[in-house]
């Protein structure tokens, strides 16, 4: 009845088929976006707090709008998620993630890089087999040094299916994290179920760990699980040496923030590294 209710709302509402119609032009737009090349990756260190090492680089996709600018993907991403769009947008951040890898190892930089796909596209039926094209265009570039970071939501949306894509991707090589872990609201049942390499824990919970107690909470436990499943894990949002220390001290060593780095266009990466102490 909710349901129905909710429809009916819609069909008499005079702003909806305007609305509909804005978002429309959108994706028009953002389609041609893509076309055009105005889309550019940044890339997020991730360090191991033990040692120092840099672990790998999160590849974040932003729009050089040539008349609003530089806009990061919470400006354009909701018109997108959702339809078919998020494909093309996924099959052109990897199609970019490995041509820089290619370069970077040219250059001597060997770090894996982690892309983002979006729940529609991992679902695709033939997400995989586009991924092994793509990847046939770079034979110097091993499958290893390519990484999928999947929303927790994703995962649990249609499980058999991301199950599937997941064990594919590996026998391929390729490593999986699973994203905004704590903000899903997964069973255990199906976290032990999915093969992923990495928890990635949302930052939301990171933040704001050492002034909300129920934060912190949340921290503690995903910690906790991800040990008692052995599985690796990595918080983000790290913006202070507080975090990293408290962290540390729950057992959590990988780390990604603004206090270790920003997301820094591709050419900034060698002076980063070189002046990172740990390297
Ligand atoms: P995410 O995957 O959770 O990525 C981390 C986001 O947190 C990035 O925002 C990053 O810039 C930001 N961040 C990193 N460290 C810190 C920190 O210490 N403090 C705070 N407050 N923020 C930090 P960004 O680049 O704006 O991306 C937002 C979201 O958009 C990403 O969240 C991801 O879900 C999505 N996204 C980004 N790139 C792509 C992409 O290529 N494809 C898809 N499908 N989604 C993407
Ligand atoms: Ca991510
Ligand atoms: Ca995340
Ligand atoms: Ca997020």
């Amino acid at each position: 009845a909710k349901q129905r209710g909710r429809n009916t709302y819609h069909r008499f509402d005079p702003g909806h088929d305007r609305q509909l119609q804005v978002r429309q032009a959108q994706r028009e737009r953002f389609a041609r976006a893509i076309d055009n090349d105005e889309l550019c990756l940044y890339y997020q260190p991730q360090v191991d707090m033990g040692s120092g090492r840099v672990t790998g680089l999160e590849a974040l996709v932003r729009w050089q709008h040539p008349e609003r600018g530089l806009l990061a993907p919470g400006e354009f991403l909701p018109v997108v998620e959702g339809t078919p769009l998020a494909a093309s947008l996924g099959e052109w951040v990897i199609q970019r993630a490995l041509s820089q890898l290619s370069a970077w190892q040219e250059a001597g930089i060997e770090l894996p890089v982690s892309v983002n796909i979006s729940p529609v596209h991992l679902l695709q039926a033939d997400f995989v087999v586009r991924l092994e094209q793509l990847l046939a265009h770079y034979p110097q570039v091993a499958p290893q040094r390519l990484k999928l970071e999947v929303l927790e939501s994703a995962a649990m949306h249609d499980i058999q299916a991301a199950l599937e894509a997941i064990h594919r991707c590996k026998a391929l090589g390729i490593a999986t994290a699973i994203d905004d872990f704590g903000t899903g609201f997964s069973s255990l049942t199906y976290l032990r179920q999915l093969p992923v390499d990495l928890i990635k824990i949302d930052q939301s919970f990171v933040r704001d760990m050492l002034v909300d107690a129920n934060d912190m909470a949340i921290v503690e436990s995903v910690i906790y699980m991800a040990k008692r499943f052995g599985r690796p894990m990595l918080a983000e949002g790290v913006e202070t040496l507080e975090h990293a220390r408290a962290l540390a001290g729950l057992g959590c060593l990988q780390a990604q923030g603004y206090g270790i780095a920003r997301p820094m266009p591709p050419e900034q990466l060698p002076t980063w590294l070189a002046t990172w102490p740990g390297r």
